[in-house]
């Protein structure tokens, strides 16, 4: 399953830490840019579309148990304003920092367990896996916790109108007394009037029709 799945160290997600050595305090930079992974962000809301660049620099630093790496990602995210619907785009900036355990170097002298009876204990745990780790985990967690859960195209922004669903910030002395008097008559002489402006319109448009016509 998932957790027994090979790394593939050709996934642009998957990095090798075998230049970086065992040696604890050993640091190495890297800076990679990757193509974005399929829903990465809060699904529906705002994400960075798939196939987008994204920016890695991270830090891998030896320690006793493992890798420890810090970083951040930088990409652009694009959804819509929760208020107006507006598309929006912002540029995400999120740091992360995740320890990667090596699977054989438990240095509490613990007998380690196959993962089915251990599950639960190393559910949050990452594992280096033949010097490899995948940062794609990580990286979903970082991009999601930076994410707006309600993206706005303006602090301010004021929506939309409940009644006719103009962008409101595109009008703000957008009122509806007029509108709303009219919607009244209409209402009261519903039928009639119709029939009436209906045939006012045809009878306009006939008169276009045949002043273009002489
Ligand atoms: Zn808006
Ligand atoms: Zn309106």
């Amino acid at each position: 399953m998932a957790a027994n799945a090979h790394l593939d160290h050709r996934n642009p997600l998957v990095f090798d830490t075998h230049e970086l050595g065992r040696r604890p305090g050993a640091l190495q930079r890297l800076s990679r840019t990757v193509d974005a992974p399929r829903d990465l962000g809060l699904q529906g809301v705002i994400g960075v579309p798939e196939g987008a660049p994204v920016e890695l620099e991270l830090r891998l630093e030896s320690v006793m148990e493992g890798v420890l790496v810090t970083g951040t990602a930088r990409a652009r995210a694009e959804g819509e304003c929760v208020r107006c619907l507006e598309p929006l785009e912002l540029e995400l900036e999120a740091d992360f920092q995740e320890m990667f355990s090596y699977p054989d170097a438990d240095d509490r002298g613990r007998v380690k367990t196959e993962p089915a009876d251990d599950a639960e204990e190393d559910e949050d745990r990452l594992f280096l896996e033949d010097g490899l780790f995948d940062l794609e985990p990580v990286l979903r967690d970082a991009v999601v916790l930076a994410l707006p859960m309600q993206p706005v195209c303006q602090d301010d922004c004021p929506g939309l109108c409940a009644e006719c669903g103009a962008r409101l910030a595109d009008d703000p002395d957008h009122h509806h007394d007029a509108v709303d008097i009219r919607w009244a008559a209409l209402q009261g002489l519903a039928g009639s009037l119709g029939d009436g402006e209906k045939d006012e319109m045809s009878g306009a448009e006939a008169g276009v029709d045949e002043k273009q016509e002489k």
